[in-house]
């Protein structure tokens, strides 16, 4: 019986049909094609792009040292070094990403007890020279103090989830 409709359907050309039907049918509906730059999907608020190191509200720098993030990075993308200050607190001296390791697995960001170290949504940029892929301690707070006001409303919405 199979073999019956089989040789039907290859007689009627009955497949092509409906190959050409399906054509047809998304040729006259509408497109949904993006005109990037100038049009951008939503972005969900646990996009993992560029990252950023946070401050809290009196501008003291919320890592403490503890080398979490850098012990999880399955990347070895993260260098730390640290020192006490002279308040006795520990805080890093060094805080390096390579952002040519990085897989943004998004551990980091897990890890981190006093969420310091977080990703931003950002994923347009570029390098033009050599060494630029590293973000260093002052790249990422300028990072975290620039776009703090997103950080913290992302970082609300998923709260729930967390
Ligand atoms: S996102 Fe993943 S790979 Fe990138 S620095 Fe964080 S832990 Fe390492
Ligand atoms: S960013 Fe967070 S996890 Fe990493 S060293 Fe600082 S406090 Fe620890």
């Amino acid at each position: 019986m199979n073999r019956i409709v089989s040789y039907i359907k290859s007689l009627f050309l009955l497949e092509l049909l409906a190959g050409l039907w399906l054509t047809a049918k998304y040729f006259v509906k509408p497109k949904y094609t993006m005109q990037y730059p100038m049009e951008k999907i939503p972005k969900s608020n646990r996009f993992r792009g560029l990252h950023a190191l946070r401050r809290y509200a009196n501008g003291e720098e919320r890592c403490i040292a503890c080398k979490l993030c850098e012990a999880v990075c399955p990347a070895l993308a993260i260098t730390i070094d640290s020192e006490p200050r002279a308040d006795g607190q520990r805080r890093t001296t060094r805080y390096d990403i390579d952002l040519f390791k990085c897989i943004f697995c998004g551990f980091c960001e897990e890890s981190c007890p006093v969420d310091s170290i977080v990703e931003t949504d950002i994923h347009e940029y570029h390098f033009e020279k050599r060494g630029e892929n590293i973000l260093t301690k002052q790249k990422l707070l300028a990072l975290g103090d620039r776009y703090e006001a997103e950080i913290a409303k992302s970082r609300e919405q998923d709260a729930a989830f967390r």
